[in-house]
């Protein structure tokens, strides 16, 4: 297929229509398909290694471990799961895993305390994770995301593929619910990540994530009565700040 067939321009109506031509793919296929033919040399996954992460590792590990996986380091991660990243790169035979930093300046001038957080979440997530993978994905023109539909309300139209600018974002799992997850999680005998016996089914950053009750959202315990339920790297185009 060629390049420009994929190429959406920030299209959405192309991204749907892209959806809807590949709408009968299963999650191994379409990645399959996106990895060696769609953006062949030109995509990225991007991984938290967080409760779900080791569905899509293992099916991106299968295709080719060589595949460029990018990891958001925030500084602010639980110790746990910088362990779970390193046992699933090991155990993957993942090859390619770029850190996404913050930038140091920006950290000491913004967040000397590592406190911001607590004042202004919604910087510390742009200084921390967004402005970090928007130089990163500069290098890439399709990027492969984790989010599924069941996860919360705010993703319950999530779409196969999507724009964001000039790329292209994917989300393979869209339509992966709860069993699907740990049917792949059994078959394939995938370690968990520690913290989900502890009722966190999804994982952040240490200070901004809480385990769910009962019947709450998979999300629910993200910034937990902060009014704030995405980070910012999905809501909308990736801006590199001119600070990175
Ligand atoms: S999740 Fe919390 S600690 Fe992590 S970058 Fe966002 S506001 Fe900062």
């Amino acid at each position: 297929m060629a390049h420009h067939d994929v190429t959406l321009f920030g299209d959405p109506v192309a991204a749907s229509r892209l959806g809807a031509r590949f709408a009968a793919l299963d999650p191994a296929a379409l990645l399959r398909l996106a990895i060696e033919h769609l953006y062949a040399g030109r995509i990225a996954l991007v991984s938290s290694f967080g409760a779900d992460s080791a569905v899509l590792l293992h099916m991106v590990a299968a295709i080719d471990p060589a595949t460029p996986v990018i990891f958001v380091d925030t500084q602010q991660l639980f110790p746990e799961t910088l362990a779970y990243r390193d046992e699933l790169v090991a155990r993957l035979g993942l090859s390619h895993v770029i850190t996404a930093l913050p930038d140091a300046g920006v950290l000491a001038a913004e967040d000397p305390e590592a406190f911001l957080w607590s004042s202004d979440p919604d910087r510390c997530c742009d200084i921390r994770k967004s402005a970090p993978l928007a130089a990163t994905l500069h290098h890439f023109d399709a990027w492969i995301t984790g989010r599924k539909r069941f996860q919360s309300s705010v993703r319950a139209s999530l779409p196969l593929f999507e724009t964001e600018g000039d790329r292209v974002k994917i989300n393979p799992l869209a339509g992966f619910d709860a069993t699907r997850l740990l049917d792949y999680i059994r078959t394939h005998d995938l370690p968990p990540h520690p913290l989900v016996a502890k009722n966190y089914p999804s994982i952040g950053c240490l200070p901004c994530t809480s385990p769910v009750r009962p019947g709450e959202d998979q999300r629910a315990g993200r910034w937990r009565g902060r009014g704030k339920v995405e980070c910012g790297i999905h809501l909308g185009t990736l801006q590199a700040g001119a600070d990175i």
